[in-house]
């Protein structure tokens, strides 16, 4: 059974998706993708030995070789030109995503969609995909045992977005929308803040920067 938020990943492809999962592991994502949805086709990336072999054992038990290749390599790099109208790359930090993609840009021309879930630093992926020509077409937040994780789905766009501060961080959709997850992931952001301004405080010699960062910060998050 996939996870609810491997679930809520694929529900940003369309129907009959053609499309990349970068850092695929086990492969469960296109398996499940391509088990519902008899036109899609996929290429699972593994940079790792051991997680690309579970991806291509997972492929061919499940009769899918013909629709789903694996293959061993780094970020967009496995890719060939114009070969995928989407990309996924999920689990990860924010920071890793950001940097694949850019490294990976020369990929990207066919790339109608990218479809992100990172575990943190979700604001370095909103900051690239709107400077480089994305932008978001919905978000979700889900928590599940004891984790929160974000997803953002973007779509190549002529119009240039410009989120302010506050929707970088938090997210135009999800901001929008302040489900429970949402609310909770922030109020843990808050303290985690306000626990380090404390401790800072009452180090031997204080970083005062350091303290009026996170303060603002707060602010911000509040
Ligand atoms: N995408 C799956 C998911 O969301 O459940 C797996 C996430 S797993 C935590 C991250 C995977 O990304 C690992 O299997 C790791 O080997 C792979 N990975 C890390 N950096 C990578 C890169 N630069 N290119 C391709 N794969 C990478």
């Amino acid at each position: 059974l996939l996870s609810d938020r491997l679930k809520s990943v694929a529900s940003f492809l369309p129907e009959g998706a053609v499309f990349a999962d970068i850092g695929s592991d086990h492969a469960y994502l296109p398996v499940y993708v391509c088990r519902q949805d008899q036109q899609a086709l996929a290429i699972a990336g593994e940079l790792n030995e051991g997680p690309f072999q579970s991806a291509k054992r997972n492929v061919e038990e499940q009769g899918l070789s013909a629709r789903i290749a694996v293959r061993k390599g780094n970020g967009l790099s496995i890719l060939k030109a114009n070969e995928v109208e989407q990309v996924v790359i999920a689990g990860m930090g924010g920071s890793l995503i950001t940097d694949i993609l850019e490294n990976g840009k020369n990929k990207l021309s066919t790339v109608g969609r990218i479809i992100t879930q990172p575990n943190l630093e979700a604001r370095s992926i909103r900051v690239w995909l709107q400077e480089n020509g994305y932008k978001l077409i919905g978000e979700d937040i889900i928590e599940e045992a004891g984790h929160i994780y974000e997803v953002l789905a973007a779509d190549k766009s002529e119009v240039k977005a410009a989120m302010n501060e506050v929707e970088l961080l938090c997210g135009p959709f999800l901001l929008k929308e302040k489900s429970m997850a949402f609310i909770n992931k922030w109020e843990s952001e808050i303290k985690k803040r306000e626990n380090v301004v404390y401790q800072m405080r009452h180090a031997s010699s204080p970083d005062k920067a350091k303290i009026d960062q996170f303060k603002e910060e707060i602010e911000i998050i509040k």
